[in-house]
This record gives C-alpha cells, sequence and structure tokens, in this order.
C-alpha cells in the first residue's frame, strides 16, 4: 500500500458530472486526479437527450459545434390521445441560440467530455475504486482499490467531490440520507428501427392506454421507446425480449408500426430520490450521487453536468484560495433547489402520463391540447424542460433587491444571462454567450446608445485591479468603444434585450448566471460582488498582510449568536483583516431578528451603532473608498471598533457578511483569534 498526501482535488466518479467538474477544474489550473471504477467508459446510450442550456455550456467550453455534427435535432413533441386533438409542443420558441433538443447517446457525450479534460493533460485514472473516505481537520483521507485489487492506495485530498453516480460511496461515507422512493413498477426500454418511420422531428408520446408508449429519435434513423410501469420482472429485473416489446408497442402505440434491429432490451427500477446536503465540510456530492428521478423529460444527466458547471468555478477559487469556503456553501443552496424542482417536474410528468382513472384521463387527453396551445403555457413548459428557466434569483450570491418583481421581464442578479446575436468583434459575428466563455466573471460595459466612453472607462479602470478574475469587455452602441477588447452593437440589439440603452454594466459569473448588474457610473456595485465573493485573496496581497492584525471579540461573538460554524466563521473574520482598515457597510443595515441569546446585548450594541454611523454620514457611502472619510464624519470610533475591511452585504444576516475566509491551513496564522472564540464558546 502506497501513500501520497495532498492533492488540492479528487473527483470520485468519471461519468458525465465528474468529467465536467474535472474540466472546469483543469481549465483554471487546478490540480484534479479523477478516479473511476470501470476500466472503460461506459458503453451504455443512457441519457440522449441534452438540453438547450446544456448546448450553451457547451457552446462555452468551445464543443457544441462536435454535439451538433453527432446529434440528431428535436424540436417539439406530440402527444396521441383517444381524443381528437393531438397536443403539440414546439421548441422554436425558446430565447436560446439552441432552440431544441440534441439526441446522442450518453456515451458519445462523455467521449467528447472525456478528450476535452485529456486536451487538458488530465488522464481518468481508470480501474480505481474508492472504497473508503475519512474527513478531519483540513484533510480528506481516500483509500483506493484497484479493479483486480492487486493494488489499494491511501492518500489525502484537499477537497474531494462524490460524482460517483447513485450508489455512491461518498454520499455514504458521509452518512447523508437518500431520501424518497421507487415508482414500484418497472419500466421496459429498447433501441429498435420503426417502419414505417414516424415524424422524426419530435418526441411522441401514444397515451392510448392508462400507461404511455414514448418513442424518442435517435441518430441514424433510430428510435429509443421507453415503456413505463409493466409487471414486476422476475429475478434480477430480467431483460424483455424483442416479443414482449412488440406486444407492448402494438397494446400502446398506433397500429401498424413494425419494430426491427433491437440493440437494446432492458428492465430499470425508476426512484425518486435526493439529499438535502451537497457540501459537508471538505466533501461535495454532483449528479446523480445527489439527486436521482425517472428519465421523463430526459432531466438527470444535464441536472448533473450543471451541478458540475456550478461547482466548478467556485470551487476553483476556493482551492486556489481566492476566496472562502463559504463561497462553496452556495453551491448547495443554488442546487438543492433547483433538484427538487426537477424531481417535482418529472414526477408531474410521470403522473400526468399514468393516469389510472378513465375520466381523469379523458379530462387530460381534452384539456390537454387546449392547454398547451395557449403560447405562455408552451413557452413555460419548453423553458422549464431544456432548464433554461433555472435560476438563482434569491440565492445567497444575489442582493436582496434582487428577489422583488421576478416577472418583470428585467434580467436580474442570479438570472441566466440570455445569449444576444448580432455583435461584432474585430468584423466578425459575435454573441453574448461567445464574450461571456471565459474562465472568469465577465464585466460587459453596455455604453448605451449615447455612448458614454469616459464613464465607461473610469468604471473599468476602478475594477482593472480584478485583472485574473475579471475579463471586462466593452460593449459601443453604434460606436464602437475604444478599448482593443470592445465589440460593436450596432443595432443595440445587446442594449434592448438587457434593458440598458442608457448603458450599464453587467457582471456575469463564469457559469452563465448574472452576478450584479449597475449603471454605469456604479463600478462599486460589482466592485462589493468581488470583494465579497471571488477576489479577496486578490485583494488583500496574501495572508502575510493580515498577519497580527487586530480583531474585535465583540464582533465575532455577533457571528457566534447567529448560529455560524465558529471555526469557518473565524477563517472567515480573519481572511478579511486588514491592518488599519474599516468595517464597511454600503447601504443602511436592517438588522436580523434578533435571536434569544446570552450575548444577544453586544449584537444590538454593534449593530445600533453601526446604524448610527450611516445615519449621521447622511446615507450609506457610495464607495468603499469613501467610506473612511464618511464614518469619520459619522464618529469613527464607532466604526473602527473591529479595525478590519469588511465588506458586508447587510440585509441578509451575517451568514453573508462573512463572505470571504481563507483554507484552513491558514487558521494557524490567527491562531490567537481562534482560540479566544473558542474559550468564549
Ligand atoms: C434508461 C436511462 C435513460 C436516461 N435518459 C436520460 C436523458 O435522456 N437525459 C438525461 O439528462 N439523463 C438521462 N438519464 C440519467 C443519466 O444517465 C444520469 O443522470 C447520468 O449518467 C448521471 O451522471 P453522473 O456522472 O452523475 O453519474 P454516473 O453516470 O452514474 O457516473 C458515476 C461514475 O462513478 C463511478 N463510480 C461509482 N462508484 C465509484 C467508486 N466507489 N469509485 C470510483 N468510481 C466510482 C461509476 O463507474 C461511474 O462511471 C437516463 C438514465 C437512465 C438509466
Amino acid at each position: 500500500m502506497s501513500k501520497h498526501t495532498n492533492v488540492p482535488v479528487v473527483i470520485v466518479g468519471a461519468g458525465p458530472t465528474g468529467v465536467m467538474l474535472a474540466i472546469e477544474l483543469a481549465r483554471r489550473g487546478i490540480e484534479v486526479r479523477v478516479l473511476d471504477k470501470q476500466s472503460t467508459r461506459s458503453p451504455e446510450t443512457r441519457a440522449i437527450g441534452i438540453h438547450a442550456r446544456t448546448l450553451e455550456v457547451f457552446h462555452q467550453l468551445g464543443l457544441v459545434e462536435e454535439f451538433l455534427t453527432l446529434g440528431h435535432r428535436v424540436d417539439g413533441m406530440t402527444v396521441h390521445t383517444r381524443a381528437r386533438r393531438r397536443t403539440r409542443v414546439s421548441f422554436g420558441q425558446l430565447d436560446s441560440p439552441y432552440p431544441f433538443v440534441l439526441m446522442i447517446s450518453q456515451h458519445q457525450t462523455q467521449r467528447i467530455l472525456d478528450q476535452r479534460l485529456e486536451r487538458l493533460g488530465i488522464a481518468i485514472e481508470r480501474g480505481v475504486a474508492v472504497f473508503d473516505l475519512d474527513q478531519s481537520g483540513d484533510e480528506v483521507d481516500l483509500t483506493t482499490q484497484s479493479k483486480d485489487q492487486s493494488r489499494q492506495e491511501t492518500f489525502t485530498a484537499e477537497w474531494v467531490v462524490g460524482c460517483d453516480g447513485a450508489h455512491s460511496i461518498v454520499r455514504r461515507r458521509l452518512g447523508v440520507p437518500f431520501a424518497g422512493d421507487d415508482y414500484g413498477q418497472d419500466w421496459l426500454m429498447s433501441e429498435v428501427n420503426i417502419d414505417p418511420s414516424i415524424e422524426r422531428g419530435r418526441f411522441h408520446v401514444f397515451s392510448f392506454t392508462d400507461t404511455p408508449m414514448v418513442a424518442f429519435p435517435l441518430p441514424a434513423e433510430r428510435w429509443r421507446l421507453i415503456l413505463p410501469q409493466v409487471p414486476n420482472r422476475a429475478g434480477e429485473r430480467e431483460a424483455p425480449d424483442m416479443d414482449e416489446i412488440e406486444r407492448l408497442a402494438t397494446t400502446r402505440g398506433p397500429a401498424g408500426l413494425k419494430l426491427t434491429d433491437p440493440t437494446l432490451l432492458a428492465a430499470f427500477r425508476c426512484y425518486r430520490r435526493s439529499t438535502s446536503i451537497m457540501r459537508n465540510g471538505r466533501v461535495l456530492v454532483a449528479g446523480d450521487a445527489a439527486h436521482i428521478h425517472s428519465p421523463a423529460g430526459g432531466q438527470g444527466m444535464n441536472t448533473g453536468l450543471h451541478d458540475a458547471f456550478n461547482l466548478g468555478w467556485k470551487l476553483a477559487l476556493v482551492a486556489a484560495g481566492q476566496s472562502s469556503p463559504w463561497l462553496l456553501d452556495t453551491y448547495q443552496n443554488e442546487r438543492l433547489p433547483i433538484a427538487a424542482g426537477v424531481l417535482a417536474f418529472t414526477h408531474n410528468l410521470v403522473r400526468i402520463f399514468t393516469i389510472s382513472s378513465p375520466r381523469q384521463r379523458w379530462l387530460r387527453d381534452h384539456l390537454l391540447p387546449i392547454a398547451m396551445a395557449v403560447p405562455a403555457a408552451e413557452h413555460r413548459y419548453s423553458r422549464r424542460l431544456s432548464q433554461i428557466s433555472h435560476a438563482y434569483r434569491g440565492g445567497p450570491l444575489t442582493p436582496p433587491t434582487a428577489r422583488v418583481q421576478p416577472r418583470s421581464g428585467l434580467i436580474a442578479p442570479g438570472d441566466r444571462l440570455p445569449s444576444v446575436t448580432g455583435l461584432q468583434r474585430n468584423g466578425e459575428p459575435v454573441c453574448t454567450l461567445d464574450l461571456t466563455s471565459s474562465t472568469e466573471h465577465t464585466l460587459l460595459v453596455l455604453t448605451g446608445d449615447r455612448a458614454d466612453p469616459q464613464t465607461a472607462e473610469a468604471a473599468i479602470a476602478r475594477l482593472a485591479r480584478f485583472n485574473g478574475t475579471v475579463n471586462a469587455v466593452t460593449v459601443g452602441g453604434p460606436s464602437k468603444g475604444r478599448s482593443p477588447n470592445a465589440v460593436a452593437d450596432p443595432h443595440l440589439a445587446a442594449h434592448r434585450r438587457y434593458r440598458a440603452r442608457r448603458g450599464q454594466l453587467l457582471l456575469v459569473r463564469p457559469d452563465g448566471y448574472l452576478a450584479r448588474r449597475a449603471p454605469l457610473n456604479r463600478p462599486d456595485i460589482p466592485e462589493r460582488y468581488l470583494i465579497s465573493n471571488a477576489a479577496v485573496r486578490r485583494r488583500l496581497g496574501g495572508v502575510a498582510a493580515i498577519v497580527g492584525a487586530p480583531v474585535d471579540l465583540a464582533f465575532t461573538r455577533c457571528f457566534l449568536m447567529h448560529q455560524v460554524d465558529l471555526t469557518e466563521t473565524i477563517t472567515r473574520i480573519s481572511e478579511v483583516v486588514r491592518p488599519g482598515g474599516w468595517i464597511v457597510a454600503h447601504e443602511p443595515m436592517r438588522s436580523p431578528a434578533p435571536r434569544s441569546h446570552p450575548e444577544l446585548g453586544a449584537l444590538t450594541t454593534y449593530w445600533e451603532l453601526m446604524h448610527k454611523t450611516m445615519e449621521a454620514a447622511g446615507g450609506p457611502p457610495r464607495a468603499v473608498d469613501d467610506l473612511p472619510a464618511a464614518a469619520l464624519a459619522a464618529g469613527l470610533e464607532m466604526v473602527r471598533l473591529s479595525g478590519f475591511f469588511l465588506p458586508l452585504e447587510p440585509a441578509r444576516g451575517f451568514e453573508l457578511h462573512a463572505a470571504t475566509a481563507v483554507a484552513a491551513k491558514d487558521r494557524a496564522v490567527n491562531g490567537e483569534i481562534a482560540t479566544e472564540a473558542h474559550r468564549r464558546r
């Protein structure tokens, strides 16, 4: 047995989720090991539908063309019932460069992803099963075994992500429940030729009986048939033969279909399970390891890929020591509601198409075509299916104001930034997806229809210190901006779509969601987000800068009262210490609801002082750099209490104030702080 130490990130499982995460880390230069217990890539076709949102991600990774070349495009869905009118849904109105579902086997998808990872210099270690892991302090110990059991290895990782599927050992070792159930009946699946062929640009749901047959077109004129809820199989889910599939297709499908050339005949059981925890310390789970459901709507792989795309940039920032481990909590907080929504969506699809009551079926068959003929309903359904509706508005990385008016049409922080075409860079057509495809945050500086280059350039100059974390792109109006990275928006398409006619700063996260929007003359708004979430290390110039900084323990106690994890809190505080700095509050604060706690007095006093400071200063300071003067005018000693520079996000309570942190190894530097705070606990 050999022992190695200190791999920054280990990914357990090289399915689509694990490989996507590895790509995201490798693109950002993070060293990663990817282990899979199987000695070869799975040949199974499993996930066959790639949705619009996933194609947008593949666009960002430069892979979409390869997918489009190999896949088969589906533009809509038809539900056939006994009612005279069919339900027809079109995906054509989706606000995406890819308003369709791309059919391609999971094996091909994984091959393309694996090759992308290979080009980044990472080889998947196959035939290596993780069979134990133990988290202690700042490390995770892993034990692996080779497939032929000839070799065991133990090693230590700073971060471990379980992308190891539904039976995840990582999740089980964490002791995290995987709550839910199965659908009680087996399902059958086959891949065949259909003669005579049916319309190949659509999915077909044949819902003539109480259990449907669903037909999905595949590349090369093939079809996948799904037959839900058949009588339970004998033994280990005995596979069907072609006679059985044909018999069921005759009962459930249209008359006269001849099925030939089966390449897949399988039986499986559908589950609906999920975990309520995706991060526990230094161990995280993603993809099927965190949520599974029926294949209805083809959501599973797509959801796992987006878990990985959400986690990738955050884990890269944390592993590189540029951001706080707190950022990883936002992964869980953003993705758990999405997973819950996907489970509910797929469950509803199953319920709608497996109604046993004849009366309810009659109602469904007659109402569904009418409902889906309403453009808003059709649009809503296809946005949901395509995962384009998924957003993080109201999540931990958005400001409280972004939660209001969800239907106003304004793209708010937390929303996906829809791509706009009609832009030009160096005479070449580009879309906004092209502009936001870097590994960094992107600052889109829309200069407005009456281009205001001075204000735009001042904003870029102010945020220039985040170079390496933020890629600024000037999107000029009719007249192109002056910066070399400038893009022309000759017909103001982007300005109109983003409601930015008067100019706007749009800070876009690396995963394509809007982080902040602000008027051109308010670069402090994206600046605050960056300081809080993405670039503290850079700003502080390394840990050395914070050694010996004074720490106000009254302030520490405030965190304790809000039951934030103590150790984490201390590291967060210590990370943001800047000698001689200040606590900075950008907006008037709404105090968090008081909780009964013996030390509540200290908390209240602190907030009162801060409130008074702001009031006396005549409102919140407009910019970080303004604060010392404003605070001075208001009574400096109140703000000086803690002696830190700490960006605050007031209305969300203390947890978010601690928006920045430090790798645990740095705690030694601030040992004194930790000791004192522990004593007080
Ligand atoms: C019949 C069927 C049809 C489907 N259709 C669709 C669809 O159309 N669209 C869609 O989006 N989804 C679909 N899915 C779901 C999709 O296949 C899964 O959601 C997807 O594979 C999940 O990817 P993952 O990487 O999270 O997990 P997996 O693909 O399960 O990968 C997990 C990997 O971890 C490895 N592993 C496990 N344990 C260990 C260990 N201890 N050590 C090391 N490695 C380990 C495994 O070998 C495996 O390679 C379908 C699923 C089925 C069964």
